[in-house]
């Protein structure tokens, strides 16, 4: 039933003058459609939507006799009190849409119900009905806006170029088909159909026919409580945040709580630029505000820690498993989709019969839309078809257990092998792992009595150290060293924390004090900083690793809480499928 508000909860919510450019009018339709449960959503726009956009749903419709109300203001079914709006689960309820859009264009709303054998055409000219007649009808919805801002030329003149507002409005419908893709979505464009999709619930399919680009991100599935979707193994990030795409139920919000908790939950594995990210977060209608401006993305949380914390909890379950670990190789072998693609990027016109992906690339392109840059380090690789479903699927974490040691190259790279895959390992990153979370842990168990040395060693700093304060001698000696001033940039070791070997307590403790250089104060996270960058000059102690050694490394390693990566992020090993391979070898 759709009733008018009463001013008491009206005034409640956010007011806003709603229909800023055709964007705008055609995100309201469209979750009107959502709203109404529609299973088939046909958008149609002309120049950029300017003159015209048609929204066609086969939703639940609106009976005849309340055709008209939906256009008044505040006249909503989906709220009727200001309890209501604590729980709301549609995307509409402030029942503006339609009487915003209709005062500022010439609408025709076709509508029937599943009940009622004949529908209702109305139409509106500048908010005024100027007909309202029964008609034969399809089940559903349709809404056709004409001659958007015809009387209003301020903001006529407001409107980009007819492709830029196209672009938004494709763009958006995009996000709509990620994110509902129970839903088939179908786009059509100056008369061409840009994509439609199946609407069977296939969140991988529609992200690679929507976002080709993300899709050749190797993508890791997850599914966590309340929070699903895909992301990017650390390795394949983009230099921008356009990979990310966040739903709230249902929403497209922008949140740097979201953000912040993405990159926490890849464990520091991130060594440059931001993961993809498409994620479907749940969360309970009376803990978010949805009630902030309706063109706006930003989402209020009323528990930012939970949200933070399913979200980052979430991401870091889907990279400790295998899915995650970087892909290397198979630089330069030639990917047939990706050529395809670009083919019809550069010349308009493909050797292929134009696929979906193809027709929309070569849209966005002439929508002068700029490329991302990769991180040029990885080769991006396709998820493979029988990732696709995430309800399914749910991979396994990583196990150390099921990798035989293969060979030890350049005295630098173990090379492991697993079920389907081989294993490279960085001898140096994964030391650095060890090191990092041993002298971490170390740190973090209170103080240890030094491990008295036989033979005392010493250490000589450069002359700004020696005079900087000594805050950093009494960290080490909380870490466990016995350590003095021995005079002349000089100081003097009698004792090693126990868990440390004198080749590493030595690179060690020379190199925190050179680190302490740089940072001043012993807070938690400067000595975290510190202890990250003298992990390495500890591994430098190392070079060449006997079998034994080796073995030792990879026990050690699996035992940590992040074996992805090193303290800085680069990946300690990297994964090269057989079928990667076998791809080399021109055999697939
Ligand atoms: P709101 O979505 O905030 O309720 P709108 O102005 O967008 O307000 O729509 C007013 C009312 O019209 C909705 O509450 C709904 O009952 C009805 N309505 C609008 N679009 C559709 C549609 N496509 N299918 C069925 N009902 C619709
Ligand atoms: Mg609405």
């Amino acid at each position: 039933m759709i009733k008018v508000l009463d001013s008491f909860v009206a005034d409640k919510i956010a007011a806003g003058e709603v229909i800023e450019r055709p964007v705008s009018a055609v995100k309201e339709l469209v979750e009107n459609s959502i709203d109404a449960g529609a299973h088939t959503i046909i958008v149609e726009i002309r120049n950029g939507g300017k003159s015209y956009i048609r929204v066609t749903d086969d939703g639940c419709g609106i009976s005849f006799d309340e055709a008209e109300t939906a256009f008044l203001r505040h006249a909503t079914s989906k709220i009727s009190s200001i309890t209501d709006l604590d729980n709301i689960i549609s995307l509409g309820f402030r029942g503006e849409a339609l009487a915003s859009i209709s005062a500022v264009s010439r609408l025709t709303m076709v509508t029937r119900t599943g009940d009622s054998p004949s529908g209702a055409k109305i139409i509106l000219h500048g908010g005024q009905v100027v007909s309202k007649e029964r008609t034969g009808a399809n089940k559903g919805t349709t809404v056709i806006v004409e001659d958007l801002f015809y009387n209003t030329p301020a903001r006529r003149k407001f409107m980009k170029s007819d492709a830029r507002e196209a672009s938004a409005i494709i763009e958006l419908i995009q996000q709509y088909a990620v994110c509902y893709t129970d839903i088939r979505f179908m786009m059509i464009n100056n008369g061409a159909t840009l994509f439609s999709t199946a609407g069977d619930g296939n969140t991988l399919s529609v992200i690679k026919m929507l976002y080709p680009d993300l899709a050749r991100h190797g993508l890791v599935p997850v599914s966590d409580d309340g929070v699903s979707g895909f992301i990017s193994d650390p390795g394949s990030t983009m230099t921008t945040r356009k990979g990310q795409l966040f739903f709230v139920n249902g929403r497209l919000v922008s949140s740097s709580i979201i953000e912040k908790a993405v990159e926490e939950g890849y464990c520091g594995r991130i060594f440059s630029g931001f993961p993809v990210s498409v994620l479907f977060i749940s969360a309970e209608p009376d803990t978010i505000d949805v009630n902030i401006h309706p063109g706006k993305r930003e989402i209020r949380f009323l528990r930012q820690d939970d949200i933070k914390n399913a979200v980052s909890g979430a991401v870091r379950k889907a990279v400790m498993t295998d899915a995650a670990v970087p892909k290397g190789f198979v630089k330069n072998i030639e990917n047939p989709h990706k050529d395809s693609l670009n083919n019809t990027a550069k010349e308009g016109v493909s050797e292929q019969p134009a696929s979906e992906q193809a027709s929309i690339r070569e849209y966005l392109f002439s929508l002068d839309r700029t490329e991302e840059k990769e991180d040029p380090a990885y080769e991006p690789s396709f998820v493979s078809e029988e990732a696709a479903d995430i309800r399914t699927v749910k991979p396994a974490p990583f196990d150390f257990n099921e990798l035989t040691f293969k060979g030890y190259v350049f005295n630098t790279y173990i090379i492991m092998q697993g079920r389907d895959e081989l294993y490279i390992f960085d001898q140096h990153a994964a030391h650095e792992r060890v090191f990092y979370e041993k002298f971490m842990q170390g740190y973090n168990d209170s103080s240890h009595s030094p491990q008295p040395l036989l033979t005392a060693f010493t250490i000589n700093v450069s002359p700004d150290v020696y005079s900087i304060d000594r805050e950093w001698l009494n960290d080490l000696r909380h870490m466990g060293y016995d350590i003095e001033d021995f005079g002349d940039r000089t100081f003097i070791v009698r004792g090693i924390p126990p868990y440390m070997e004198i080749g590493e307590a030595e690179g060690f403790a020379a190199g925190y004090a050179e680190a302490a250089r740089e940072a001043g104060g012993a807070n938690r996270t400067v000595i975290d900083k510190l202890i990250m960058k003298s992990c390495k000059s500890a591994v430098k102690a190392h070079d060449k690793l006997s079998e034994l050694e080796i073995d030792d490394l990879m026990k050690k390693l699996a035992q940590c809480d992040n074996p992805y990566s090193c303290p800085h992020g680069r990946p300690t090993f990297i994964k090269v499928t057989s079928y990667d391979i076998e791809r080399s070898f021109r055999r697939k």
